[in-house]
């Protein structure tokens, strides 16, 4: 018999998404949690505020919630030839998308020419601009604040305690939990979430996730304590103290899953680190003969065990987790230096994935939408970087695409691609378009390639 984990009840019981479907695009649940009481009413709670803050990220992402038609809203500021707009967008690209746009301070407007007639009822007033020409630049104030906040605190809490409790199997109230499920429940009792601090865990966990993943891993501590690490998009990373002891039912405790942007999943469950230690050494070691009674083990030479790679990184990461305590849960200039290093990583480089093209087709190439020319007095660099795959695809003899001709087609136009991130600095922008730009049918060719991508289906 199934039962909510937070108040045991067996009745009304609901599919929580553990981390909520508008910040993810890989959804992970917990059938164990009752309707109303402890689904429900946790989005006015806390997740609703996190995830308006955090929507020019999921934007950067490309994730939306499975459930709403469109991304979510980010203010922006952005500043035409000179003057201030304050917007609301959904995208990079539907600045101009048929609206009418109203300086900051009331005395310019900007819109499509015969409805600019229209409002000013004087042709005199309007004065044409040509958006290929323009400087556009777009400013986004990011606050890291909600990053400190007790809403934050709490959607972790919640995170961590119903992931660790899926991958038990636990159904039911368990008293082990009492501490994380008031915190999570009413905001009140001790926190049990800090911001790590140690900038090499960071390069560490970099070096083996997708940008922009979600990662959670759980380590049992000395009597029974379990910490479960998450790490958010890759821009901060916090610790969760699920419980001072685990209760006896809980037997996987090296736990590990990686959610990427791209709805992919990378998981590993074990009872214990040292079971995992036992998976990895067996498996990659074999033995060779005995020496005074000590076996001899060799590395293999064949095919390594799936996720060879991660091993070390994780036993490394339980290894400092279990020994340090250096956290904290205010921000600081430490901490302030590494989540603007993050973040940039997160906005400069383009993951060019399926979802990402398309949704970049939708709103650029929209029907009745001008030929394209590429502004070269504006920075945008992730624009620049689906301009140009979107060029490729054009340019290639491919008609019919797939995520594997995509990937092939991209290949072998962007030789630095290899790479697992694809950073695009200043000079990388401006080769892109440099290369598009000199070919004198680019715009055509923009155009083929948008029609290749929007006849993609599933
Ligand atoms: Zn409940």
């Amino acid at each position: 018999m199934n039962k909510c984990i937070y108040c045991g009840i067996d009745h009304d019981l609901s599919e929580s998404d553990i981390i909520p479907d508008a910040l993810t695009n890989a959804r992970i649940l917990n059938k164990n949690v009752c309707r109303i009481e402890h689904n429900n009413k946790f989005s006015d709670m806390f997740e609703s505020k996190v995830i308006n803050a955090l929507s020019f990220i999921t934007n950067e992402l490309d994730i939306k919630s499975s459930k709403g038609k469109k991304y979510a809203s980010y203010e922006a500021v952005v500043t035409i030839e000179g003057t201030d707009y304050n917007l609301k967008l959904h995208g990079d690209n539907e600045i101009f998308n048929g609206r009418v746009l109203k300086s900051a301070d009331n005395t310019q407007m900007i819109s499509s020419y015969d409805q600019a007639v229209k409002i000013a009822k004087d042709e005199n007033m309007v004065k044409p601009l040509d958006v290929n020409t323009i400087k556009i630049e777009k400013k986004i104030k990011i606050n890291n604040e909600i990053f400190f906040d007790i809403s934050m605190y709490r959607m972790l809490s919640k995170i961590a305690f119903e992931w660790y409790c899926s991958k038990n199997s636990i159904s039911g109230y368990y008293s082990e939990f009492n501490d994380i499920i008031k915190f999570i429940t009413t905001g009140e009792g001790t926190n049990p979430v800090s911001v790590i601090q140690e900038e090499k865990i960071y390069e560490m966990l970099n070096q083996q996730v997708n940008l922009g993943s979600h990662t959670l891993f759980a380590i049992e501590k000395e009597y029974g304590e379990i910490d479960v690490i998450i790490s958010l998009f890759g821009l901060l990373m916090y610790k969760v103290k699920v419980t001072n002891k685990r209760p006896d039912i809980c037997k996987n405790n090296f736990l590990y899953t990686e959610l990427r942007t791209d709805s992919s999943r990378n998981e590993l469950v074990y009872h214990s680190y040292y079971e995992a230690e036992q998976k990895f050494a067996e498996d990659n070691f074999m033995s060779v003969g005995m020496i005074n009674g000590m076996t001899l083990m060799v590395p293999k030479v064949m095919m390594p065990i799936p996720n060879a790679e991660l091993y070390p990184i994780l036993f490394n990461l339980a290894k400092y987790f279990i020994a340090v305590d250096d956290d904290i849960t205010m921000p600081n200039d430490r901490l302030n230096k590494i989540f603007f290093t993050q973040l940039k990583n997160i906005t400069q480089a383009s993951t060019l994935q399926k979802k990402s093209i398309k949704r970049f087709v939708n709103e650029t190439f929209y029907q009745g939408h001008e030929k394209i020319r590429l502004n070269p007095y504006t920075s945008n660099k992730k624009a620049v970087v689906l301009f140009y795959a979107v060029y490729l695809v054009g340019k290639s003899k491919e008609e019919i695409l797939d995520d594997r001709i995509l990937q092939k087609i991209l290949r072998e136009g962007l030789q630095n691609l290899n790479r697992k991130v694809f950073i695009v600095d200043d000079e990388m922008e401006n080769k892109l378009k440099q290369i598009m730009m000199e070919d004198e049918k680019y715009s055509d060719v923009l155009e083929v390639g948008a029609q290749k991508i929007m006849n993609w289906q599933k």
